[in-house]
């Protein structure tokens, strides 16, 4: 059976290219009806407070992404790093270092002097730990084979190569006793049982040293197998550089800030380096029968904001009002009415890319008399503007029919007396009714508003 792991580090933030590469994992994982494991990659303890690591998990549940079984916590597991690094020593598969950090910065210095490629020379390698002084600290080196290539047939990037002499006798236990990355994330993988390692390809070069590990723990303990693995071009901005903060927004809860629908951004993520054939929006459930990772491209993917932001208008045209309406009144504040906004929802959301700009449009709901304007809006407001709000205003009184069509058919009757555009009358009568010159369509405006308090704001205008 598939099992995977998304194994995010507490940076303070889950990074949408992360996400996205957990999304993989996940979709992966349920796809095949396997098991979609976490992994909370905790060991720089000053990065990892509990609300970086809270952060991730309701990145991944806003997300709709639901891990089995108890999340992983790395830390917890030093003990069994340490202890692998200790059977491996035994085994004769890794070896006592007793440089000293001074010896291995020359060794260093030399390395760079001579323009040679700058990694551990193996000096004890085969040297007895009894020629180093009584009690001298010592790090766990990992024997790496010497000849021939390792190679990976990469579920994405098809397969790798890389010369055996290239890869050195890294340190798995440090002096203090403590795990490497590199030995934790191997040990931690192969416990968890993990068959396939989906992640981001700035991982790929880890990948052929924790191979080393694994194939020295073959035979050491049962059930080290090699994973598939299946390294996830990285997400660029739309410049092609690496995806970093001058491009805008990197966390999952920024986006949520922006007023990105989950499912936007589920199906932005999705879509952005994978694909089925032109079909442009998933469901959840049609993303875990149709995903597969030989579909996922190769190459980089370019986050586009403005392709996201369309989507997100999609969704939240397609979304349910009731619950477009809490998301609205969440930002608009206190005085918001979820059930007034449920009701205008329908016209509130035809627009709307994005649920700020969903609750900007519908704040004047619930603005009290008298309405603040904004500068545009008080700009249209001359005289002649007020003068006609006042015959808008009796005009209005005289309605018997408080709807979209008959206020429609009153407005436009005016407007053609008057000689003028339906456009030209509308303007200071939506400054009037919502202190802005942006707003839902202005008949809908007058009906959500109803006609008490839209003739109460006309005639605040009016002259
Ligand atoms: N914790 C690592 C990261 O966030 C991932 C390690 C892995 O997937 O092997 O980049």
């Amino acid at each position: 059976p598939v099992v995977t792991r998304f194994a995010p580090s507490p940076t303070g933030f889950l990074h949408i290219g992360n996400a996205r590469t957990g999304l993989f994992s996940w979709l992966y994982a349920r796809h095949f009806g396997g098991k979609a494991l976490l992994r909370i990659e905790d060991t720089d303890k000053k990065r990892s407070t509990q609300e970086a690591i809270d952060v991730i998990f309701d990145g991944l549940s806003w997300l709709g992404l639901e891990f089995d079984e108890e999340a992983v916590y790395q830390s917890s597991r030093v003990e069994r790093h340490a202890e692998v690094a200790r059977k491996m020593l035994e085994a004769g598969k890794a070896y006592k270092c007793f440089a000293t950090p001074e010896e291995l910065a020359e060794m260093r210095d030399q390395q760079r002097a001579n323009k040679q490629p700058m990694r551990y020379d193996g000096r004890w390698r085969d040297r007895d730990p009894s020629e180093a002084p009584e009690g001298a600290p010592y790090t766990i080196r990992v024997k790496t084979e010497t000849d021939g290539e390792t190679v990976i047939e990469d579920a994405v990037q098809g397969r790798v190569t890389v010369k055996n002499s290239e890869i050195d006798d890294f340190i798995l236990l440090r002096a203090d006793g403590t795990p490497t990355y590199m030995l934790a994330v191997v040990v931690d993988d192969m416990d968890m049982g993990c068959t396939h390692i989906i992640r981001g390809d700035d991982h790929l070069n880890n990948a052929f040293r924790q191979i080393q590990v694994i194939r020295a723990m073959q035979g050491v303990e049962d059930g080290w197998e090699e994973p598939t693995y299946a390294h996830v071009p990285l997400i660029h901005g739309n410049d092609g550089a690496k995806l970093s903060k001058r491009h805008g927004a990197l966390g999952v809860r920024d986006y949520r800030e922006m007023g990105i629908l989950p499912e936007a951004l589920f199906n932005y993520l999705l879509r952005l380096g994978w694909g089925h054939g032109d079909q442009e929006e998933f469901s959840m459930e049609e993303a875990i029968a149709l995903f597969d990772i030989d579909a996922v491209n190769k190459g980089p993917s370019r986050f586009d904001m403005k392709k996201l932001l369309n989507m997100n208008g999609n969704y939240i045209r397609q979304a349910d009002d009731a619950r477009l309406a809490r998301i609205a009144a969440e930002r608009i504040g206190p005085e918001a009415d979820v059930e007034l906004l449920t009701e205008a929802m329908p016209v509130l959301k035809t627009r709307a890319r994005d649920m700020n700009e969903l609750a900007a449009g519908a704040a004047f709901l619930f603005t009290e008399r008298p309405l603040e304007m904004d500068e545009k809006a008080a700009g249209l407001l001359d005289d002649e503007a007020r003068m006609r709000l006042s015959s808008i205003s009796g005009r209005l009184q005289a309605e018997t029919d408080w709807t979209i069509e008959a206020l429609e058919a009153t407005l436009k009757a005016y407007a053609e007396e008057l000689g003028l555009g339906l456009g030209k009358l509308a303007q200071p009568l939506r400054a009037a009714l919502t202190g802005t010159t942006t707003s839902p369509g202005i008949f809908d405006v007058l009906v959500l508003l109803g006609r008490e308090e839209s003739l109460a704001r006309i005639d605040a205008q009016a002259a």
